[in-house]
């Protein structure tokens, strides 16, 4: 069956078992598939009404999600950021209105594109940074806690005892807390997502209710985003797709999801492997 007898009968509903066979096999089908239903805004009738198998289309579409419209943190200009020409060393949260003009200097570019990364990030637009970190002046066992915890993907959490035991230290709970604690970087290197073994979340640097709000805005934002027309999933923030039209843009939970409706992983931002921080440490 030629793709595009496949899609009309998906357009008239009547899929049938050759439509589907072809879908299991046709990527660029299942991403029209999937970019339609979005675009029409009918996700829960196309589900009723295109009996999809369970193991593949029905778990894609039931994964595939809008994002927020509006930015969830505001935080406005209080974002203070330093860098050295190796990486961001420390980021405070100041008082509206004190922050001073970015000044020339090795770090200039750090600081700029972590203060756009973050805006981002902050509106949900963003789920990964790109800008190093300089954690040179840190003792070694803080450097093994953050590099670490820089690991921890977005919309994910661990708790201080786990991070202990994978940094091979499992009774330094406590002492993870305090690394964590007085982290120069905060949502850079995402301390934000370590909480404490009861569920609750425990402290923060820059305050208690800002991490429950990034974890929040974190909940509610779909990691990675793929562009119907090229068949590329990113994650979200990535440069190289440029603005995504409405109706071409679909965004996936997982990126299992959006391998099973047809995409395949951006090699620049490479959402299919772990992607460490690169931290200053290193070089
Ligand atoms: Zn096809
Ligand atoms: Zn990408």
């Amino acid at each position: 069956m030629r793709c595009a007898e496949v899609r009309e009968r998906l357009r008239a509903e009547k899929p049938g078992e050759a439509t589907r066979a072809h879908l299991e096999g046709c990527p660029r089908c299942r991403r029209w598939w999937a970019a339609e239903q979005v675009s029409e805004g009918r996700l829960a009738t196309a589900l009723q009404s295109v009996p999809a198998p369970p193991s593949l289309l029905g778990r894609v579409l039931a994964a595939v999600v809008h994002p927020p419209a509006q930015p969830i943190v505001d935080l406005g200009d209080r974002l203070l950021i330093s860098a050295t020409g190796m990486g961001l060393t420390a980021i405070h949260l100041v008082p509206e209105g004190t922050l001073p003009p970015v000044v020339a200097g090795p770090g200039r570019r750090w600081i700029e594109r972590a203060a756009a990364e973050l805006r981002e990030y902050l509106a949900g637009e963003r789920a990964f940074f790109d800008v190093p970190a300089d954690l040179r002046a840190l003792p070694i066992f803080s450097r093994r806690v953050l590099e670490m915890t820089a690991r921890i993907p977005f919309g994910d959490v661990r708790t201080y005892a786990e991070v202990a035991l994978a940094i091979g230290a499992p009774r330094a709970s406590r002492a993870v807390g305090n690394a964590l604690g007085s982290n120069p970087v905060p949502l850079v290197i995402p301390c934000h997502r370590v909480i404490r073994g009861d569920g609750t979340t425990g402290g923060y640097g820059l305050g208690p209710a800002l991490k429950d709000r990034l974890l929040a805005l974190e909940a509610s934002v779909s990691p990675l985003v793929g562009r119907a027309s090229t068949g590329v999933v990113c994650r979200l923030g990535c440069d190289r797709p440029g603005p995504i039209p409405e109706g071409d843009r679909i965004h996936f939970a997982r990126l299992a999801d959006a391998r099973a409706a047809g995409f395949r992983p951006c090699s620049l931002c490479r959402p299919h492997a772990a992607r460490p921080l690169s931290l200053g440490t290193r070089a």
